[in-house]
């Protein structure tokens, strides 16, 4: 439906809304229609909270059935002279958050629609959006401290509570909600200058680390897989090895659970467990499976050793499926699929907010991507949208990230809005301007299912 100005905007949405409500009243006269608009699921998942205490066995995360152990210490993320990332955003989502309730069935559009009419002046549809956060407020710190298990709702993985029952984590609890979006925030300490700006962070398609396990297995010929693929910039976790080694280390540690040495040779001492079934969704291995993973058998799923690892299990399924192939490859950035895209358009968005309000700065701009095996996009049937949004070293994004958070939400929930409904973004003297078209959904619908989002085990 198209709409050009406010006032029109109220006749049209009054006359359908009794056009509605009348023809539920005529056909339908013990129900009445509830949804006028297409009705869209968006997370919205500031990082981290919690707090890293010194006893991993209690307040770690990555719980391992396997080990019956958390396998790595909290991250309540990054710090610089007293900012705290968590902090920043939690309280970015959460404008973000009051900002988008106002899209939702019982939202009032009219407080809305004065936002949007900053970024467009041209048609646009109405769509509904129903907004979650996927954790509650952890700036209280001693309040936190004080609680029996300080990490329990932050912590990423499912985990047992005081009496060993498994309760969920992050990721299961935003799966259990079905969200077609989850947009996921945070931002870093340092930087370097090439990745300067804004910067989506992505993991790339199956295929690509399947080369990598190939490689690693001795069946792949030279290694140009690698450098000639848009993914080759990848995330290195220090300058000790090169790009291409941490790539291996991390095809090696998705795989088997198990990271490379500097030697190239498996780390036996320091196993990272098996993350697809630290969460509660179809794509678990079977009852019992951690029986079997425990000697880590040879020619199994559970191998030690990339050579003897065999691809087998619902998690790689829906791997190979091409619901990620869509989330992950090709799409409107020309790689990266709709991750990168919900990413990247989000940043536009923030980095377009701020420059109708006259704020420039060369930091403000869209960064590489971050690319390696990160979680959440790994674990999440939803497209995510994860985006760093700055640098607290930077002296700018100190700026931005603590005083001008309204402007930042602003560009977080009308880039929702866009990917949704798709906008048509006003012609603005601002260098990375917004695509402005949605992410076409469709294409995630399965045969007598539902959608992909609906959690469907792949066929
Ligand atoms: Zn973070």
């Amino acid at each position: 439906m198209a709409l050009q100005s406010a006032k029109m905007f109220k006749r049209i949405i009054y006359g359908i809304t009794v056009a509605c409500i009348c023809a539920a009243a005529v056909f339908t006269p013990s129900k009445t229609v509830r949804h006028e608009f297409p009705v869209f699921r968006v997370m919205l998942d500031p990082g981290h909270g919690g707090v890293a205490l010194p006893d991993r066995c209690r307040n770690g995360d990555r719980y391992c059935a396997v080990t019956r152990t958390y396998l790595q210490d909290f991250r309540e993320g990054a710090s610089f002279r007293g900012i705290e990332e968590h902090a920043l955003v939690y309280e970015i989502a959460s404008k973000a958050y009051d900002i988008l309730l106002d899209c939702g069935e019982n939202g009032d559009f009219s407080k809305f629609y004065p936002v949007l009419e900053r970024f467009t002046d041209v048609s646009y549809d109405r769509v509904y959006i129903q907004c979650h956060m996927s954790r509650s407020d952890s700036r209280h710190r001693n309040e936190i401290i004080r609680r029996k298990d300080p990490n329990d709702e932050f912590r990423i993985y499912d985990y047992p509570d005081d009496r060993g029952v498994m309760r969920p984590g992050r990721l299961s609890y935003i799966n259990a909600r079905r969200p077609q979006i989850v947009v996921s925030l945070h931002a870093a300490g340092k930087g370097a200058a090439y990745f300067m700006g804004m910067n989506p962070v992505i993991v790339p398609p199956f295929d690509f680390l399947h080369s990598g396990l190939l490689d690693l297995q001795g069946e792949k010929q030279g290694r140009s897989y690698f450098f000639s693929s848009p993914y080759r910039d990848w995330f290195d976790e220090s300058s000790r090895r090169t790009g291409y080694q941490w790539f291996l280390n991390d095809v090696m540690l998705y795989f088997t659970g198990y990271p490379l040495k500097a030697s190239g040779d498996a780390d036996l001492d320091n196993f990272r467990g098996y993350r697809y079934n630290m969460v509660t969704w179809p794509y678990r291995d079977h009852i019992g499976w951690e029986r079997w993973a425990r000697t880590h058998p040879d020619n199994s799923p559970y191998a030690a050793s990339a050579k003897k690892f065999v691809l087998a299990g619902k998690y790689w399924v829906r791997e190979k499926s091409v619901y990620e192939k869509y989330k992950r490859d090709g799409g409107l950035e020309g790689f990266g699929g709709d991750n990168y895209y919900a990413s990247a358009e989000i940043i536009r968005y923030i980095l377009y907010s701020l420059g109708i309000n006259n704020l420039y700065h060369a930091d403000q701009r869209l960064g590489k991507p971050y690319i390696s095996v990160w979680t959440m996009p790994l674990f999440v049937n939803a497209i995510n949208a994860f985006i760093e949004l700055g640098y607290l070293a930077r002296p700018r994004f100190r700026y931005l990230l603590t005083s001008r958070q309204d402007e930042i939400a602003q560009g977080v929930a009308v880039g929702v809005y866009s990917l949704c409904a798709g906008i048509v973004p006003k012609q603005a003297p601002i260098r990375d301007r917004p695509k402005g078209k949605k992410i076409d959904l469709i294409k995630y619908s399965m045969p007598n299912k539902g959608s992909y989002f609906d959690l469907a085990p792949i066929p």
